[in-house]
C-alpha cells in the first residue's frame, strides 16, 4: 500500500510535548506548555554567602531562570535567608543524606527542595519533608539517581537500570501523593546517556508530573556539552524535560549557554538568530567565512528567532534560502536573497550583509508574533520564548 501523500498536503510534524502538570516553583511556572526552564547550581560552600551570591548574579547574568544551592549543613542552612534576599531567581536546596538539612531549608524563604530519596534512608523521614513542603507551599524535586539507587529496586532488576530508577520515583510520589501533596517534579538522573533517555521515556508513559532532565556528572567541556545534547536531545525531540541543567565540571556559568544551545538546536526554545552556513568547499563562490563573521557580530545580542540561510553557491544555496526565513543563494560574487520563500533583490558580495540586516528588520516587522515576549500564535514553526 502506498504511503504517500496527495500532492499539495501540508506535512504536519508529529511532534507533542509530554503533557505534565504545571508546577509553580517561586513564581516560575514548570510543565505545561510553559517554556523549558534553564537552570544550575553553585558551587562554594553554601555558607559563604558573598561568593555565593557573586556566582548567582554572574549565573542571573547568563540567563539562569532558578539556581539550587547544597545544603549539607546547618550553617548553609542557616544562609539561606540573606543568599534569597540578595538574588532575583528561585532558590532552590538540594538535600542530600540528611533529611533534617531539608526539614532547616524549609525555615527559609526558598522556592523548591531538591531530595534523592535514594540516600535519606527511610519513608518517615521523607514524609516528614513532603509534610512540611505542603505546609510552606513549597514543591519537591525527587531526584533520583542510578549511582545511589536505593538497593532495594537496583536489587529487583540485577542492578541501577531506567525501570529500577522509574520504580523508586513512583515510590515517592505515590507516598508524597498520600500526604495530599502534588507539587512534584522528577528527575532521572544518570552519568550514562542510554539510561539517562530510556529512564525518562520510561517514566513519561506513566506519569504526568513535570521533569527536570539532565545528564549528571557529564565531566568537562566540551565533551560534556556534547554528552549532555546526546542524552537530552532525544528526550527534547520526544518533547520530554520541563527544565534543564547541563552538569559541567567548574565553574557554573558556561552551563547557561550550553543549555540554550541545546534548546535552540532541538527548536525548543529559540532565543537568537539561527544561521544556517554550509562547511564550504571547492565550488565556493564567495568569501562565506568573512560573511558569516560580519554577520555573527551585527547580530550579537539580537534575540529575535529568525532562520538565515547562507550558502556558498547553487548546489544547496536556493533550496535552503526558500525554507528559512531570510536566506542567500550565491553565485560567482553575488547572490540573491530570499525572504519567507520568495527572491526579494540581488546584490554584490559586499553588499551582502548589510542587505541582510535590512531583511531582517523587515521580517522583524512582518512578525510582531514571532519575537521574544509575544504571546504564541499557535502556528510558528518554533517556540518562542
Ligand atoms: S553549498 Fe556549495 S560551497 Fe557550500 S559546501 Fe555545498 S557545494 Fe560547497
Amino acid at each position: 500500500m502506498s504511503t504517500a501523500a496527495t500532492p499539495g498536503t501540508l506535512y504536519q510534524s508529529p511532534f507533542r510535548r509530554h503533557r505534565t502538570r504545571v508546577v509553580v516553583v517561586g513564581g516560575v511556572p514548570i510543565g505545561g506548555d510553559h517554556p523549558i526552564v534553564v537552570q544550575s547550581m553553585t558551587t562554594p560552600d553554601t555558607c559563604r554567602v558573598d561568593e555565593v551570591v557573586e556566582q548567582i548574579h554572574r549565573l542571573e547574568e547568563a540567563g539562569c531562570e532558578m539556581v539550587r544551592v547544597t545544603v549539607p549543613k546547618p550553617e548553609d542552612a542557616a544562609a539561606l535567608t540573606e543568599i534569597k534576599r540578595r538574588i532575583r531567581i528561585p532558590l532552590i536546596c538540594d538535600i542530600h543524606f540528611d533529611y533534617r538539612m531539608a526539614l532547616a531549608a524549609l525555615d527559609h524563604p526558598i522556592d523548591k527542595i531538591r531530595i534523592n530519596p535514594g540516600n535519606i534512608n527511610g519513608i518517615d523521614r521523607f514524609r516528614q519533608v513532603v509534610r512540611k513542603c505542603k505546609d510552606r507551599g513549597i514543591p519537591m524535586r525527587i531526584g533520583v539517581n542510578a549511582g545511589s539507587l536505593e538497593r532495594e529496586f537496583a536489587m529487583k532488576y540485577g542492578y541501577p537500570c531506567p525501570p529500577a530508577m522509574v520504580d523508586s520515583a513512583i515510590r515517592y510520589i505515590e507516598i508524597a501523593e498520600s500526604e495530599g501533596f502534588h507539587d512534584i517534579i522528577v528527575s532521572l538522573k544518570s552519568s550514562d546517556v542510554q539510561t539517562v533517555v530510556e529512564a525518562y521515556r520510561l517514566y513519561a508513559k506513566q506519569c504526568d508530573y513535570p521533569t527536570h532532565i539532565g545528564v549528571t556528572e557529564a565531566g568537562k567541556p566540551p565533551y560534556a556539552v556534547i554528552k549532555s545534547a546526546c542524552g537530552l536531545a532525544p528526550l527534547l525531540l520526544d518533547g520530554i524535560g520541563d527544565t534543564i541543567r547541563i552538569s559541567l565540571l567548574g565553574d557554573p556559568v558556561p552551563e547557561i549557554q550550553a543549555a540554550y544551545d541545546i534548546l535552540q538546536a532541538t527548536g525548543r526554545r529559540v532565543r537568537k538568530p539561527e544561521l544556517i552556513a554550509c562547511p564550504t568547499c571547492g565550488r565556493l563562490a564567495i568569501d562565506l567565512e568573512k560573511i558569516i563573521a560580519e554577520l555573527e557580530k551585527r547580530l550579537e545580542g539580537r534575540k529575535t528567532p529568525v532562520k538565515i540561510s547562507v550558502l556558498g553557491c547553487v548546489v544547496n544555496g536556493p533550496g535552503e534560502a526558500r525554507e528559512a526565513d531570510i536566506g542567500i543563494a550565491a553565485g560567482d560574487g553575488k547572490g540573491m536573497i530570499y525572504r519567507n520563500g520568495e527572491i526579494v533583490r540581488r546584490v554584490l558580495e559586499h553588499e551582502m550583509v548589510d542587505a541582510l540586516m535590512e531583511e531582517i528588520e523587515k521580517w522583524e516587522r512582518e512578525h510582531p508574533d514571532r519575537m521574544p515576549g509575544a504571546r504564541s500564535s499557535g502556528k510558528q514553526r518554533l517556540p518562542l520564548v
